[in-house]
């Protein structure tokens, strides 16, 4: 089993203190203004505490999962 990223605090991207912030694409804002919800591109996993990036992830699949 593989260990999952964390933080220096030892967060996950699965704990509370850690915001998933979605990078959404120029047609990914462009459809949102209009109030269609478009999926980000990539999710990048931030720590609330530390502010470091633990987690970005690009697939499709794993996205869905967390938007
Ligand atoms: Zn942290």
């Amino acid at each position: 089993m593989t260990k999952k990223p964390t933080c220096s605090c030892g967060y996950d991207r699965d704990h509370f203190m850690v915001t998933a912030e979605a990078d959404f694409s120029t047609w990914g804002w462009f459809w949102n203004l209009f109030g269609v919800t478009a999926h980000p591109y990539r999710l990048r996993f931030i720590c609330r505490q530390c502010s470091e990036v633990i987690e970005v992830i690009e697939d499709r699949e794993e996205i869905r999962k967390y938007h």
